[in-house]
């Protein structure tokens, strides 16, 4: 039977590429037709032909006080009123800056004295190697297989996320001396990094990494990894990037960096990298770091980087609005949702017979089909994942929406109460069962 989902997916297939404007929103792994979504608020999407799902996307990531909150929306609307885009600075952006430089601090350690903002993680991501370039006059890029920061030409080899779930090495388009200069090691593996900075050590300029890893399902840092990377690349005249872009301002006030120094792993990236909540639902993402690294941005310094849209007003009022109701019971709330979710997504797998393990990087979570939670991004392949695409749609077809691929991370808000718990845990049992039966 068909419903307005697959005529709409047919009509769009004919104009936009596969149908979908980013690849991961295809259900390429799981199969079937996209929802295609009329309208969200709180933990509830609504797809075109009306029906709602408890939603665990959350725009893949950006929701974090739920969807379409009425705080933020009012924000965006009355910005909207005063304009929608004036390519001069605003007060709102000094207010933004300001907010992300004094949330990501511990004690007395303050990574973030200068703020770059943006409208896309890959943006950010980008922005921030060639600065780490700029600052430090070499050209290598270390990364890690798995780790996903965005699209542009050097990040994709080995990348997660849609190029994870698509199985594909990289990119095509990519010119050889540009994917050259990027070496990637397994994550996890200390001797790999040794290696590289034992062998390339001079002409690295940074080693970026995800804070934990979340784009090949959620794969968490071993203790110490972190603070590993940013001693390795200080040892060697090379800057540490910290993409925050998933995990920033969702695990904690303060990203996942203040989640790991709040535990005792401190360090010191020199560029942060942010997106998703930060812009509240809006294209919004952000840099930052040290006074001397950042000002070597234009104007100030001699390395470029620039957008027409750069500070959108209505961007910087979702994020200003989504910051400012980001208190610690927000996230006491999340981790909360989080810890019953695992442990029912946990104990439905168990009660069926799946070989299953699940993974947690504070309050982001997922399930692999395999008896060990992955370190790297070999092992993350090395499951069952075929079971994935009937338990994902045992569960839409019960009103759950889960990310269409088992190389991503499930996303809580805030607006997830004892009722769409109830409802998610009522579901499992017979989604685990079809995984078992798979
Ligand atoms: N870095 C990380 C860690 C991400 O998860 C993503 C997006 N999922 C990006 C960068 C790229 O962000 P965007 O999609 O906004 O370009």
């Amino acid at each position: 039977m068909t419903d307005r989902n697959d005529d709409l997916f047919s009509a769009a297939r004919a104009v936009i590429p596969g149908g979908v404007n980013s690849p991961v929103r295809a259900y390429g792994s799981v199969g079937g037709t996209p929802r295609f979504l009329a309208s969200a608020t709180g933990a509830t999407v609504t797809d075109a032909a009306g029906r709602e799902y408890v939603d665990l996307v959350a725009s893949w990531g950006p929701a974090l006080l739920g969807h379409a909150h009425p705080e933020v929306v009012a924000a965006v609307q009355e910005a909207a009123t005063r304009g929608l885009s004036f390519g001069a600075p605003t007060e709102g952006e000094v207010e933004l800056a300001a907010l992300i430089a004094d949330r990501v601090r511990f004690g007395e350690i303050r990574p973030i004295e200068r703020v770059r903002l943006v409208s896309t993680g890959t943006e950010a991501t980008m922005t921030a190697i060639r600065l780490a370039r700029g600052a430090t006059g070499r050209d290598l890029l270390v990364k890690f297989a798995g780790h996903y920061h965005g699209h542009s030409d050097g990040l994709l080899a080995e990348a997660g996320s849609g190029v994870a779930t698509l199985a594909l090495p990289g990119s095509a388009g990519v010119p050889a001396p540009i994917a050259a200069q990027t070496l990637v090691i397994g994550y996890n593996d200390p001797e790999a990094l040794a290696a590289v900075f034992a062998e390339h050590g001079q002409r690295i300029a940074a080693v970026i990494v995800e804070a934990s890893a979340a784009n090949m399902g959620v794969v968490p840092p071993l203790p110490g990894f972190n603070r590993l990377i940013a001693e390795t690349a200080h040892a060697h005249g090379a800057l540490m990037i910290l993409d925050e872009v998933l995990t920033g301002f969702r695990v904690h006030p303060a990203g996942f960096w203040g989640l790991q120094a709040s535990e005792g792993e401190d360090y010191l990236p020199d560029i942060v990298t942010f997106g998703k909540v930060v812009g509240g639902g809006m294209p919004l993402a952000a840099l930052g770091g040290r006074a001397e690294v950042m000002d070597l941005l234009a104007p100030l310094g001699p390395v470029y980087q620039a957008g027409t849209l750069s500070g959108n007003p209505l961007s910087v009022a979702a994020g200003l609005a989504t910051l400012r109701l980001a208190t610690p019971e927000v996230y006491a709330t999340i981790d909360a949702a989080s810890a019953r979710l695992s442990a029912a997504l946990d104990a439905a797998l168990t009660s069926a017979g799946v070989t299953h393990a699940v993974a947690r990087a504070g309050n982001l979570f997922s399930a692999s089909f395999r008896a060990s939670v992955p370190r790297n991004y070999a092992e993350a392949q090395a499951q069952e994942s075929f079971r994935y695409a009937p338990f994902f749609h045992t569960l839409r077809e019960q009103g759950v929406a889960l990310p269409p691929s088992v190389f991503e991370a499930w996303f809580l808000t805030a607006a997830h109460g004892d009722e769409e718990l109830g409802l998610i845990e009522a579901a499992l049992p017979a989604a685990a069962e079809a995984a078992a039966a798979a």
